[in-house]
């Protein structure tokens, strides 16, 4: 079952157009959204999860028509927002029992076996009895996923999830969300180029509420195969090659600058060609549509 965004738009009060045009076919299984602070994934993952309206366009999610047919969407809805705001006070246990009832399952005993499952599955068995608000930030992640995935839903939207985690939480969440299933289309909306490599098998990339680019992240590294050039530099040189429009990502690596610059043909003496990134894909597409400096 894919879900078919077409022609999307979205303008805030404020004048800023935070979606515009955006046109996207997203087929099962992991889908990275990629793009910088502000480029529009929070008013795309919301308009998605029906939280908030599209000013023009249309979303199909198999038969459903996701603008108009809210009720349906809820119902196979698993959306992990950016942030919950206030956790409770209540235990894990609680609350994940309390969105199961909320959610429809009104069995005791269907409801019973449902929460235990999923604390054992993101693993917060043992903590099932503590408070949510006393849980560190890859534990709530844990529990986000364990109360999206109450009602086996068919879409999945986990806003920025791994943002404030360290790196043995974004594993163990990492591992979590590979766990969900195939026949599901999940969507990770994020700015951390690491997520969609290790996860997914098809990506977006949008910018200015614009979609730069969409496929497989293979294909988008093939595209940019042999033009990636790498070189240390002085940092009184960083200035030159800013002003030149072909930076695509600049690193400080032990106290000196370098560069990712793009270029059919090796820019100057002393570069020299580097295997593509992620990163690089990202940051050609982000630099090209804006075309100010990056600081990777
Ligand atoms: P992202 O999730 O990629 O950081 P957002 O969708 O949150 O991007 O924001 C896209 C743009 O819309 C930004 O310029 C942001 O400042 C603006 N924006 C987001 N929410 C609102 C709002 N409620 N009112 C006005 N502007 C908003």
């Amino acid at each position: 079952m894919d879900l078919i965004i077409q022609g999307l738009s979205k303008t805030y009060g404020n004048g800023v157009k935070a979606l515009d045009n955006v046109s996207l076919t997203i087929p099962t299984g992991m889908f990275g959204l990629l793009g910088p602070n502000g480029a529009g994934k929070s008013t795309l993952m919301r308009i998605l999860a029906t939280l908030q309206e599209a000013d023009a366009g249309t979303v199909k999610l198999g038969d459903i028509d996701v603008l108009n047919e809210k009720d349906k969407v809820r119902r196979v809805l698993g959306y992990l927002p950016q942030e919950f705001g206030v956790y409770p006070r209540v235990s894990a246990y609680e609350m994940l029992d309390h969105i199961a009832l909320l959610k429809g399952v009104t069995n005791t005993g269907e409801r019973k076996g449902l929460v235990e499952a999923l604390l054992q599955k993101v693993n917060l068995w043992e903590q099932r009895k503590r408070r949510l608000s006393g849980f560190s930030g890859g534990m709530k992640q844990r529990f986000g996923i364990a109360q999206s995935l109450i009602g086996e839903p068919k879409l999945i939207i986990v806003d920025e999830p791994t943002a404030g985690l360290d790196p043995g939480e974004r594993n163990r969440f990492y591992n979590l969300l590979t766990e969900i299933g195939e026949n599901v289309v999940v969507i990770l909306s994020t700015h951390i180029v690491q997520d969609v490599q290790e996860l997914c098998n098809n990506m977006a990339i949008i910018n200015k509420g614009k979609l730069l680019y969409a496929g497989a992240p293979n294909d988008a590294l093939k595209g940019l195969a042999g033009k990636v050039w790498e070189k240390s530099i002085a940092k009184s040189e960083l200035e030159r090659f800013m002003a030149s429009g072909t930076l695509i990502s600049n690193k400080l690596v032990a106290g000196k600058p370098v560069i990712h610059v793009l270029g059919a043909q090796r820019p100057e003496e002393g570069f020299a060609s580097v295997e593509p990134s992620l990163e690089d894909v990202f940051f050609s597409h982000i630099h090209g549509s804006t075309n100010a400096p990056v600081n990777a």
